[in-house]
């Protein structure tokens, strides 16, 4: 690299994210000058393919699941969703696909973008190939932040290529409801996939590997989703997986099953896992394999890599790939960047500001289906795998008033799991209509370690859902 037209800055950021946006407005509110660089739209995959998109969608459903079940506004959404209301909305929410807006925030926060598709070519260098063919190279005085994100996984199916399969990105954007939608995968994006189209009118079938939906959370949260999404109509499937696909002559695809059984529909969608979006951007020059997740310790420090001036923040390091995850990562990451630009000791304790523990210990996410699944922490088999003592607890949310008042064929279950030793909770999941706002208490019960006896104080409002805390402390002290 020649010196003449290379620019420098403090701290290069590749990839324009949620996570990208939040590492470079910390470090430029450091006082580090910051560059972050884009190859499709600021904002990423959450603002236009995932996040936003998929709640825009899932939102009119989820009212009026809820409202089709209290009495008196029954009626007044007795008619099917207004499917082009809600896809206008979408797009609304997914800002038409442009990204002027958060362009503009970045300008506000003083962050300079640079357009283009950045690759590492050495020790804190990257060049960026730019929209209109030229190539400027960069170099960071102190780091590089690595947040370039996942895409959708295929399944190596024979084919597959002249498929035309929907993947997140079509099935968060399409612009109209598919006849029959066949949804491969049982995971967040499958179920909640399945959620809005079988709402907004499609007939879905979703296929399921293993023997039940939502496999990596609690059982009970799987076997209530499975029971509504049925009851809404949808075709799910245990055991099955797809063994061929084609497109057959007048655009249908023709799917073959593991089972021997084949279904014909219009699209299929396969929410099959994701993969890091690592494969071209250099990762051999600093002796890394291209296509590999980049992994971190706690401070978001790529170990592969000496000299600690290489940083993987948000999906692309697999620790916890939730765009709120990814952000709090870029929190740790911006102010452990701008620790060692100044030479500060870093501090690294349980819950320190250098310190990604939440990663490790406390993982919130929803599941936006009818009804909702929220959950943070372990969950009974994590704490089985990793030999933690816990006690676990249960109740049925439906005995609360505050269900019944929310709606009156409310079915849901809470658990959580107490650390024998410690006597604080270390695992939280809740199923049923609404729970989602309930998760940050729990968030907030494990992450600063409130003994179960001081929880009795913590009096929930009544009738709210959130009086469950109250009643797993009773059925605790009466079990
Ligand atoms: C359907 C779906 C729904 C989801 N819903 C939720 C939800 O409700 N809540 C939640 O918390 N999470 C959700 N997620 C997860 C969430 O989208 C991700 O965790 C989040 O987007 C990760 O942010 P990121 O910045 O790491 O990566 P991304 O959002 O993927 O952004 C990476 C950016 O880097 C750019 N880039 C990549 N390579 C380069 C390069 N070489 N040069 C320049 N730019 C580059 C990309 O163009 C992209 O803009 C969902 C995911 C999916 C698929």
């Amino acid at each position: 690299m020649t010196t003449e037209n290379i620019r420098t800055y403090d701290v290069v950021v590749i990839g324009a994210g949620p996570v990208g946006e939040n590492v470079a407005d910390r470090t430029t509110a450091a006082g580090l000058s910051t560059v972050i660089l884009e190859s499709e739209l600021v904002g990423g995959e959450c603002s236009y393919w995932a996040c936003e998109p998929s709640k825009a969608l899932l939102r009119p459903a989820l009212l009026r699941a809820d409202a089709v079940h209290v009495p008196g506004l029954d009626p007044a959404v007795k008619n099917p969703l207004d499917v082009e209301a809600v896809l206008a909305h979408r797009n609304r929410m997914s800002a038409d696909w442009k990204d002027d807006g958060q362009v503009e925030w970045l300008k506000s926060a003083g962050i300079e973008l640079l357009r283009g598709h950045g690759r590492l070519t050495g020790e804190r260098e990257v060049a960026v190939e730019t929209p209109d063919g030229d190539t400027v190279r960069l170099r960071a005085r102190h780091a590089v932040a690595v947040c370039t994100g996942s895409r959708a996984a295929l399944p190596p199916l024979p084919g597959i290529e002249d498929l035309r399969p929907w993947t997140s990105r079509e099935a968060a954007s399409a612009q109209q409801a598919p006849e029959r939608l066949v949804i491969v995968g049982a995971g967040v994006v499958g179920v909640e996939m399945a959620t809005a189209w079988q709402a907004l009118g499609s007939r879905v079938t979703l296929l399921a590997r293993a023997d039940g939906l939502l496999p990596r959370l609690e059982p009970f949260a799987g076997e209530l989703v499975t029971e509504r999404l049925r009851e809404a109509g949808a075709d799910v499937r245990f055991g099955v997986s797809v063994v061929g696909a084609e497109r057959v002559g007048d655009g249908e695809v023709r799917v073959t099953l593991s089972d021997g059984g084949e279904i014909t529909a219009d699209e299929i969608l396969f929410a099959t896992g994701r993969a890091p979006r690592s494969e071209d951007i250099g990762l051999d020059a600093v002796g890394l394999t291209p296509g590999d997740w980049l992994a971190t310790d706690d401070s978001l420090t790529v170990t592969a890599v000496a000299g600690n001036w290489l940083y993987a923040v948000g999906d692309v390091n697999r620790r916890a790939q939730f765009t709120h995850q990814g952000k709090y990562q870029a929190r740790v990451a911006g102010a452990v960047i701008a620790a060692r630009a100044k030479g500060d000791q870093l501090d690294t304790g349980r819950w320190a500001p250098h310190s990604s523990t939440a990663d490790l210990e406390a993982v919130p996410g929803v599941v936006f289906t009818d009804p909702e699944v929220a959950s943070v922490g372990l969950t009974v088999s994590e704490a089985e795998r990793t030999g933690r003592a816990v006690e676990v607890v249960d109740y049925e949310i439906g005995h609360l008033a505050g269900a019944l008042q929310y709606r009156p064929d409310y079915r849901g279950r809470a658990r959580i799991l107490i650390d024998r030793d410690r006597q604080v909770v270390v695992g939280a999941t809740f199923v049923g209509p609404g729970v989602g706002e309930l998760l940050y208490s729990a968030t907030v019960a494990i992450t600063a370690e409130v003994s179960v006896e001081r929880l009795w104080h913590a009096v929930p409002a009544f009738p709210t859902i959130s009086e469950v805390w109250l009643r797993l402390l009773e059925t605790r002290r009466d079990s």
